[in-house]
């Protein structure tokens, strides 16, 4: 049996991406500090004989006694409201964190997943973003910190591939919704659904015509088990190709949720990206990939789990 070490496993992805990895018989050690994430995300998974999780900071050290055949390196902050409240950990956990993990991989000789994003392209000047395109990132902005420890952490693991060989892989993720999402961090697909099931007003940011391009999380971590389980270096856009003005989204979850809503526009935050669309073909060709899963399907499984978990949708952060 093969073992995966998880970083950032309790969060909203890696704890769907911890379950995806039991399911195909891959033992999981999940490293989290339940800085953004919680427990209670993998709770269903505790009894599982093949995981484990352990409560970790990776930018302190990382041990793990055990063989490693897979490293999967998931730990940041990922909101902007996240990393406007964490800058410094943020640059520390793409960097440090990064750093450590990679050491991992290279002392085991295991296989390197990188979750980067599609936030390395910053504000796009080209568009759909392709693999090739080098971004338009202000490294001195509010979104700098995250922007920059990502292309940091795309650097730092391309210089371990070269220099010490080891098997590595980075994903560009966009932007994915899903169950397990937190109801305030501030992303527009749990803010609109928190706000229509409370009968809130869903809170636009601008003219609500810039443009997002969503993944469900399934479809997601079916790419980014693919790209594991491939020998490809990347980096690999995976998203999902359909876009959609803001405003759009809004009024789709009002229609779905059956909400009497309204819509209310609020100013833009700064370096709001205007568009973001993946181009995809890479991940086409290479691991056989494309997602699956309707916008509205998707958005009705996040609105059930939403609606079955008041306890989460009530928190206050
Ligand atoms: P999340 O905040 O839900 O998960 C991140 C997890 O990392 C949390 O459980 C948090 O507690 C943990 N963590 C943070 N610092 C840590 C540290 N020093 N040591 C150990 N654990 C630490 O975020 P997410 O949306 O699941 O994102 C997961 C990864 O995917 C991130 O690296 C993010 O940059 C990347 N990503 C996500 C998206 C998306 O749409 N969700 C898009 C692009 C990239």
């Amino acid at each position: 049996m093969s073992r995966a070490v998880v970083t950032g496993g309790a969060g909203f992805l890696g704890s769907h991406l911890c379950q995806a990895l039991l399911e195909r018989d891959i033992e999981v050690l999940c490293l989290d500090n339940f800085l953004t994430g919680t427990p209670a995300n993998v709770g269903h998974l505790l009894e599982h004989p093949g995981f484990r999780l352990v409560r970790a900071d990776v930018t302190d050290y990382i041990h793990v006694p055990q063989a490693v055949d897979y490293v999967l390196h998931f730990a940041s902050p990922a909101s902007p409201i996240d990393y406007a409240e964490l800058p410094i950990h943020t640059m520390k956990v793409g960097s440090i964190g990064t750093l450590h993990s990679l050491g991992l991989a290279k002392e085991k000789g295991a296989r390197y997943l990188l979750a980067s994003t599609s936030e390395a392209y910053g504000d796009p000047l080209v568009h759909p973003q392709p693999e090739t395109y080098w971004g338009n990132v202000n490294p001195v902005g509010p979104r700098g910190v995250y922007d920059e420890a990502k292309r940091f952490a795309e650097a730092l693991t391309s210089a371990y591939r070269r220099t010490h060989g080891v098997d590595t892989a980075i994903v560009r993720i966009f932007n994915t919704y899903g169950p397990r999402m937190r109801p305030r961090d501030g992303r527009a697909i749990p803010t609109f659904i928190r706000q229509a099931l409370a009968g809130e007003p869903l809170t636009v940011a601008g003219n609500g015509s810039q443009t997002r391009s969503v993944c469900y999380v399934d479809d997601l971590v079916d790419g980014l088990l693919r790209f594991l389980l491939s020998s490809e270096p990347g980096p690999m856009n995976i998203g999902n190709p359909h876009e959609i003005p803001v405003i759009d989204l809004a009024r789709r979850i009002i229609g779905l949720t059956g909400s009497s809503s309204a819509i209310e526009f609020v100013p833009r935050p700064e370096d709001d990206p205007t568009v973001r669309q993946p181009d995809i073909a890479l991940a086409r060709r290479t691991l056989g990939w494309e997602p699956q899963i309707a916008l509205d399907e998707g958005l009705k499984r996040t609105i059930d789990w939403f609606a079955q978990h008041p306890d989460v949708v009530g928190a206050t952060r």
